[in-house]
């Protein structure tokens, strides 16, 4: 089975404490997570090392960045870099959230050249993908949702797009409540998965896991989870809720 993943986006919030407070709440409580199952915890920079100290010696545990420099090193103030995270063990980055993309221009030139500096580093992106509402309404999804993946992922070779996860975030569904159908989530994730196939293969594209994200909650997932294309969530408000989260990792496939 394709890795089922339950990944936490915390974004901008929680004090260091309070991060860990939630951390140390979710690994507590959480059951076992099964064969093929990984629950994945994108904390804010200043946290990694904290969250890195908290889930040694996990096997299924991994932290994330919410984001990584497209430069190797050097005069970019404010930046982090790949070699960054990789000396604090970081083995997972987010890239091409839709916030970054909106609120930071973050193209799919740039994310192309993040997704290559990040597995240069032997991290594993998880690629954010999605369209806003406006594309929903005039039925052009599809082609949106091709056109990120060609622009910042089809440069790669097969092996390389096999450490890449793919999350499809509807941006009319994050943060907002409204969360896609578990239809809609499944035709999507079924066209990403296509895509892929048509690209690389099928037997390639059904080894990338592709996880929904958009206000998934205790509630819905196990519905959207229990989809077949679907291989878990990334999760953003549900995950800074300690018992949330730890009923969506349980409702991951396996
Ligand atoms: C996200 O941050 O990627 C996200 C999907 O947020 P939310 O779950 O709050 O909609």
């Amino acid at each position: 089975m394709r890795k089922q993943i339950a990944a936490a986006n915390w974004k901008m919030n929680l004090t260091l404490q309070q991060g860990e407070q939630l951390l140390d709440g979710v690994l507590n409580k959480a059951a076992a997570l099964k064969k093929d199952q990984l629950a994945v915890f994108a904390v804010p920079f200043p946290y990694l090392q904290m969250a890195q100290q908290k889930i040694a010696g996990k096997q299924q545990v991994f932290i994330a960045a919410q984001n990584c420099s497209n430069k190797k090193s050097g005069a970019y103030t404010g930046e982090v870099s790949v070699e960054m995270l990789g000396s604090l063990g970081v083995g997972y980055v987010v890239l091409g959230h839709s916030e970054r993309r909106e609120y930071f221009q973050e193209s799919n030139q740039l994310l192309a050249e993040k997704l290559d500096i990040a597995l240069a580093a032997g991290m594993h992106p998880v690629f954010c993908c999605g369209e806003p509402l406006e594309i929903r309404e005039a039925a052009t999804q599809n082609d949106f949702v091709a056109r990120q993946l060609e622009e910042s992922l089809y440069h790669l070779s097969a092996e390389q797009l096999q450490q890449v996860v793919i999350a499809y975030e509807p941006i009319w569904a994050i943060g907002t409540g409204k969360t896609a159908s578990s239809a809609q989530a499944q035709e999507m994730h079924a066209f990403i998965r296509q895509q892929l196939a048509a690209k690389y293969g099928q037997e390639i594209a059904d080894k990338i896991s592709i996880l929904y994200g958009g206000s998934v909650k205790a509630a819905n997932a196990v519905e959207i989870f229990g989809q077949p294309d679907v291989d878990g969530g990334l999760v953003g408000g549900a995950s800074l809720i300690v018992d949330e989260f730890v009923s969506i990792m349980a409702a991951l496939k396996g």
